[in-house]
């Protein structure tokens, strides 16, 4: 195992480093010919050398760490396409691309999104999210990731859910983001009702890691997303993976405007307002992760 039990990235971090991750997958895939309906994470297993492209754009373009085509990779999500008992073998493949992709000095992070169940909705149990988001952390590591990312949560319950199933079944270093949306009265939310503050409480005491915010925002937005996360916590490694902008509908498909450049405006600023780790997420390209990593290069 890479980097394991070590909590690499936040030790780095806590000497003063400023990190660079990875950008957009889904949008890779999609030009890579991903079909809508059909399942991006068994690329891992039909189309390894696509997966494994992707992966090495974003090592090429200076990331320090990459995620791996999981995020949907969880049993809930699997078993719409028939793939539930493959659970395993897809992350496992998706941690050893990933690797590939990284070898052994950048970091892997295993990617575990939601799984479009609600304990509020009585869809499901938090017991029952834990055992599927086990396995799917158990896999992602025995593949070769050294630090898992649970993303894009809104509910707390299930976010902590997941950073309890990763913490407690492997030694990999935990990394936890919710995506939230700048509400009317001009607070952020996560469509659950959760706040940057409140986020930062509960995941803390889940045990994450690093904490942070991803999709949903363009990073401008990101920067009062991070001052609210250090109005109550100073310490806590923040990471961020903004959008390319807020989606506009262009021409019958969905388009994120923000060119490599506008992004890069920002990432001093989100630097100052606390942010340790800067990488994107929808929308993003390779472009995009070199223009940032640019940046905090010259740092
Ligand atoms: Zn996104």
């Amino acid at each position: 195992m890479y980097f394991s039990g070590m909590n690499a990235i936040a030790t780095d971090i806590r000497k003063g480093k400023i990190l660079v991750s990875d950008g957009a997958w889904g949008t890779f895939l999609h030009e890579k010919g991903l079909k809508p309906g059909e399942c991006p994470e068994l690329w891992n297993l039909s189309r390894p050398d696509d997966v494994l492209m992707i992966a090495g754009s974003y090592i090429n373009a200076g990331a320090d760490m990459i995620e791996t085509n999981s995020f949907g990779g969880n049993s809930f999500k699997l078993v719409s396409f028939g793939l539930a008992s493959k659970a395993y073998e897809i992350n496992r493949a998706a941690s050893e691309i990933s690797r590939k992709a990284a070898g052994p000095d950048k970091h892997v992070l295993g990617s575990i999104g939601p799984t479009g169940k609600m304990i509020i909705m009585g869809d499901v149990t938090f017991d029952e999210l834990y055992l599927s988001f086990r396995e799917q952390a158990i896999a992602l590591f025995e593949g070769g990731s050294d630090a898992l990312i649970v993303e894009t949560m809104s509910d707390i319950e299930e976010a902590m859910a997941a950073v309890k199933a990763c913490k407690e079944n492997t030694d990999a270093e935990v990394i936890c983001t919710m995506t939230f949306e700048k509400t009317g009265d001009r607070t952020f939310h996560t469509m659950m009702g959760i706040t940057p503050a409140v986020m930062t409480k509960e995941l803390l005491a889940a045990g994450a890691d690093i904490i942070g915010a991803n999709c949903g925002n363009g990073i401008k937005n990101m920067i009062g997303i991070v001052e609210e996360i250090r109005s109550v916590d100073q310490d806590v490694p923040v990471l961020i993976h903004a959008n390319a902008g807020a989606p506009v509908y262009k021409d019958g498909k969905t388009v994120f405007p923000e060119t490599p450049e506008e992004m890069a405006e920002y990432v001093e600023i989100l630097i100052k307002a606390g942010a340790n780790v800067i990488g994107g997420c929808c929308g993003t390209t390779p472009e995009h992760i070199r223009k940032i990593a640019e940046i905090i290069r010259r740092k």
